[in-house]
C-alpha cells in the first residue's frame, strides 16, 4: 500500500500553505507562532523550494541557491525565524569582476563602489552620489516607465563599463534587465550597498533543518510529498484544498506556488473577474538558470584568494541577449570552501551559474538534451580553468542543470528562477480581492524575490493574513455578545 502522507492530518485548519519556498516556511512559521493552526504542503521529498541542496559520493554537497543575499535577511532571519538561524549569516568580502572591459575585487558595498567609480572609473563624485541616492530613494510607488538603462544614462551617460559593473551582479541576483523598470534595479541594488553581499554559512541543509525545526516548535504540521491539485473556492470565498486525493478543510490559503499556476492550475480562470483574467494572463515569467556543480575530490585545494564569488564574461559588453543565450559568454561562479560547512569534511566545490531561457532548452530530444549538458560542462570547465588551473584533473564529480530540472523540481512554469516578472506583484496582492481567504506569497516582481525579498514578501502576507483572522475573530465575538 503506499505510503499517506498525510497520516495524522487534521480535517481543518485556520490556513493552509502550498508550497515549502522561503516565502512559504516564513508565511507558516509566523502564523504558527501567531497561535493559529497552519498546515505547510510541500509536493517535492524535502522543504526549502529553490533554497535546496543535493548530496554526491564522496561527502559532497551542492547548494542551488545560495550565491549571496542582501544584509537586510539579518534582520529577516532574527525576527520571523529565531537567532540561532541568524548568527549564521556572514558577510562574503571577496567579490571578483573579470570581463573584457575591466578585472577587479571589491566588498560591493557604497563605500567601495564609489572608490572605484570615481577613482578607477573616473565618473565625477556628484554624479556617483546622485545616483547612489536616487536609486536609494527608488520605492514601489514610484514612476515605473524609466528603464533601468534610462537610469543609468541619466548618471552615467555612454559608459558600458559602468553600466556593466553596476547591473551584471544584480541581473545574477534576481534576472532584471536593462528593459526593466528602473525601481526594480534600484531597490535590490540598493539593497546590495547598504552592507555588502551574505551569505549562510553551515549550508542550505543546515538552514532548512533549522527552520524546519522552528516550525514544528511552532505547532506547524508540514508535510512533504503532499502536492495540492485544487483549491477549492465557494461563493467567492476558499473553502479546502485537495491534496494528495484528500479534501482538507480550511478558513485561509497561502500559495507560494508559481502565481500563474495558483490562479490558472489549482484555482480556475472561472472563479476571477473576467479583467482580472486578463491581468493575470499579461504576468510574464522570469528567465531561468543553468548551473554546473563542480567538486572537488578529496586533498585538493582552491586558494581562498580566488574569490567568493567572480562574475566572469567574456563578451566585449553587457547585453541582456548576450546573457540569456545559449552561447554562454557570462558565468557567475560561487566558490564554496570548507568554512561554508564548517561541521562537514574538508571539501571545496565551484557552481557556476548562468540566466537562461527555458525555451532554448525545452524542446531539445532526449539526445540533443545530453548533448548539450555535457556541452556545457566543457565550456564551463574550461572558463574555470582560467582561475583555477588544472581544474579538470582536481574535479571528482560534475554535473549540470539546467531550466528543465528547475521546472521539475519545483513546478515554476519555464523553471522561472525569480517567479514572475514586476508586473506579477499587483495580480498577486490582488487575489484576497477576487476571492476571500486566498493569498500568494513567493517570488514575484523582481523585488519580492531572491531569497531576502521571498522571506519579507512571506512576512507581509503572513500580517495582512493574521489581520484577517483578527477582524474574523473580532466579528465573531461582536455576533455572539
Ligand atoms: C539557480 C538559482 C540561483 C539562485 N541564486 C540566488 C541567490 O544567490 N540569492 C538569492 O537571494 N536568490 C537566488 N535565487 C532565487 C531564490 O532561490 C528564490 O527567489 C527563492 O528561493 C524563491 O522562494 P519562494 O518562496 O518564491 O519559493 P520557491 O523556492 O519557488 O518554492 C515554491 C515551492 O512550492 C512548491 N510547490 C509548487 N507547487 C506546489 C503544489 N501544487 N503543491 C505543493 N507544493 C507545491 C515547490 O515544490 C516549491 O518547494 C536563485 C534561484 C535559482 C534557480
Amino acid at each position: 500500500m503506499p505510503r499517506d502522507f498525510l497520516q495524522g492530518c487534521k480535517e481543518y485548519y485556520d490556513v493552509v500553505v502550498i508550497g515549502s519556498g522561503l516565502a512559504g516556511m516564513t508565511v507558516a512559521n509566523i502564523l504558527g507562532r501567531a497561535g493559529h493552526s497552519v498546515l505547510l504542503l510541500e509536493q517535492h521529498y524535502k522543504l526549502g523550494g529553490l533554497a535546496t541542496w543535493f548530496r554526491r559520493p564522496g561527502s559532497h554537497i551542492f547548494d542551488i541557491s545560495l550565491h549571496g543575499f542582501p544584509a537586510g535577511m539579518l534582520k529577516s532571519c532574527k525576527r520571523y525565524w529565531n537567532d540561532e538561524i541568524a548568527s549564521n549569516i556572514v558577510q562574503l568580502k571577496n567579490i571578483r569582476f573579470d570581463n573584457p572591459m575591466f578585472s577587479l575585487t571589491t566588498t560591493f558595498n557604497r563605500e567601495d563602489f564609489t572608490k572605484l567609480l570615481t577613482g578607477r572609473f573616473g565618473v565625477p563624485e556628484e554624479n556617483v552620489r546622485q545616483f547612489f541616492d536616487t536609486a536609494r530613494g527608488m520605492n514601489f510607488y514610484d514612476d515605473q516607465r524609466m528603464t533601468t538603462r534610462e537610469l543609468f544614462d541619466k548618471f552615467f551617460p555612454g559608459r558600458e563599463d559602468v553600466i556593466r559593473l553596476l547591473m551584471e551582479p544584480i541581473t545574477y541576483a534576481n534576472g532584471s534587465t536593462l528593459e526593466d523598470p528602473a525601481i526594480t534595479y534600484g531597490i535590490v541594488f540598493s539593497n546590495f550597498m547598504a552592507k555588502g553581499v551574505y551569505i549562510y554559512e553551515g549550508g542550505t541543509d543546515d538552514l532548512v533543518t533549522k527552520m524546519h525545526a522552528e516550525l514544528q516548535r511552532n505547532g506547524v504540521d508540514a508535510r512533504v510529498r503532499c502536492e495540492v491539485s485544487k483549491i477549492v473556492v465557494d461563493r467567492n470565498s476558499v473553502k479546502a484544498v485537495v491534496v494528495n486525493s484528500r479534501t482538507i478543510r480550511c478558513g485561509t490559503v497561502v500559495s507560494n506556488s508559481n502565481l500563474n499556476a495558483t490562479i490558472f492550475n489549482m484555482v480556475g480562470q472561472e472563479q476571477f473577474d473576467a479583467q482580472f483574467v486578463e491581468q493575470a494572463r499579461a504576468v510574464r515569467l522570469n528567465n531561468s538558470s543553468t548551473q554546473v556543480y563542480m567538486a572537488l575530490r578529496e586533498g585538493e585545494e582552491i586558494d581562498e584568494s580566488t574569490g567568493d564569488l567572480l562574475f566572469s564574461s567574456t563578451a566585449p559588453l553587457f547585453r541582456t541577449d548576450l546573457l540569456l543565450s545559449r552561447q554562454i559568454t557570462s558565468r557567475t561562479f560561487s566558490f564554496y570552501y570548507p568554512r561554508t560547512r564548517p561541521h562537514g569534511k574538508r571539501r571545496f566545490a565551484v557552481v557556476s551559474s548562468t540566466n537562461a531561457r527555458y525555451e532554448d532548452w525545452a524542446n531539445l530530444d532526449e539526445q540533443e538534451y545530453e548533448t548539450s549538458k555535457q556541452d556545457l560542462i566543457e565550456t564551463t570547465l574550461d572558463a574555470l580553468g582560467k582561475y583555477v588551473p588544472g581544474i579538470r584533473d582536481k574535479v571528482e564529480h560534475v554535473e549540470a542543470a539546467t531550466p528543465r530540472t528547475f521546472q521539475h523540481y519545483t513546478k515554476h512554469l519555464l523553471g522561472a528562477s525569480f517567479g514572475t516578472k514586476f508586473e506579477g506583484l499587483a495580480v498577486s496582492r490582488a487575489l484576497p480581492q477576487q476571492i476571500s481567504g486566498l493569498y500568494h506569497a513567493g517570488s514575484v516582481g523582481i523585488i519580492m524575490s531572491g531569497w531576502l525579498g521571498a522571506i519579507n514578501y512571506g512576512v507581509i502576507v503572513a500580517n495582512d493574513v493574521d489581520q484577517r483572522m483578527m477582524r474574523a475573530g473580532q466579528s465573531a465575538a461582536d455576533t455572539s455578545s
